[in-house]
């Protein structure tokens, strides 16, 4: 097992600007929103707060699932908020967002798994401002059709959707999760419409193989996903999953290499990488690709 309170240097963290964080949590605190930048630990959350770039987590910050690397509270969650569609628009206002990635706990507890305050939230964005791109990382879903589709029906730009690990270490993991259903979820957004831009995620260092991770990486081209980001996961505490061990940078670049031999449009592979790391810019990649205008004024970025 590695040593997860001795990081290696290339994992080192830049330390958090005191007024920048204050800023951001002052504003989430306000609004009453969550951000998976905080409820998850991300190593990333002072550079990006310091652009204004933060990946909001509706529908609370407990949620009914316990997957083992997770820093995020599991328990009995509140009912959703009606009002946080609203809040989420007043922060993106006043951070001044083009380009926002959603997320949620899982809601197993709610009959749309919370589909229908993704969709209300994809809206309200969009009344605020039809040139804002919005990325959906969603939970499963339980496999509901109708919940996905319910999602697409307000027309996000980027629906991503992690596997998060190998098949192999699900049972462990993700024990609630099955491999196969996540894989279905992306295949079937291609079904409902073909043109949607898919995104998945992978984090290494939970005892993983090459071949395995390989292998994961054709599933997800097989059910035609654009975009990938793959990063190192870092335990979040004793009693969290072990840390097998730190992937070296230069791993993470064969497999970005093997990545865009696969077919992806594009894929971030790197130590800190994260699910919206770079996001935008990868949206942008897979529109010029598809050659289709953008739906936001991301273009210029
Ligand atoms: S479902 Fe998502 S938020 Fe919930 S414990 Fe698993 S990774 Fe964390």
């Amino acid at each position: 097992m590695a040593n997860w309170t001795r990081r290696p240097e290339w994992l080192k963290l830049s330390a958090l600007e005191p007024t920048t964080l204050n800023s951001v949590t002052k504003l989430t605190r306000d609004l009453k929103l969550h951000t998976v930048c905080e409820s998850a630990r991300c190593p990333n959350r002072a550079k990006c707060f310091a652009e204004g770039t933060a990946t909001f987590m509706i529908l609370g910050n407990i949620c009914t699932r316990n997957c083992t690397f997770c820093a995020v509270k599991c328990g009995k969650p509140q009912a959703p908020d009606p009002q946080e569609p609203d809040h989420i628009v007043q922060a993106v206002n006043r951070l001044g967002l083009r380009y926002i990635v959603i997320t949620s706990v899982t809601r197993d507890d709610l009959p749309d798994g919370g589909s229908s305050q993704f969709a209300q939230t994809i809206s309200a964005i969009h009344k605020y401002d039809p040139n804002i791109a919005v990325e959906v990382l969603i939970p499963d879903f339980q496999g509901s059709t109708s919940a996905l589709q319910t999602v697409l029906d307000a027309s996000p730009a980027v629906l991503n959707h992690n596997v998060e690990t190998i098949p192999r270490l699900y049972s462990e993991v993700r024990p609630q999760a099955k491999y196969r259903r996540s894989l279905n979820l992306l295949k079937q957004v291609k079904l409902l419409d073909n043109s949607l831009v898919t995104k998945s995620g992978l984090m290494l260092g939970l005892g993983e193989s090459w071949e395995e991770v390989i292998g994961v990486m054709a599933d997800l081209r097989e059910a035609g996903c654009d975009l990938l980001t793959i990063g190192q996961y870092l335990q979040p505490s004793l009693e969290h999953h072990k840390l097998v061990r730190y992937i070296r940078p230069e791993e993470f670049e064969e497999y970005q290499i093997v990545g865009k031999k696969l077919g992806f449009i594009s894929i971030m592979s790197g130590p800190l990488v994260r699910s919206s790391f770079h996001a935008a810019e990868m949206y942008i990649s897979a529109i010029r690709k598809s050659k289709q205008k953008p739906s936001s004024s991301c273009s210029t970025i």
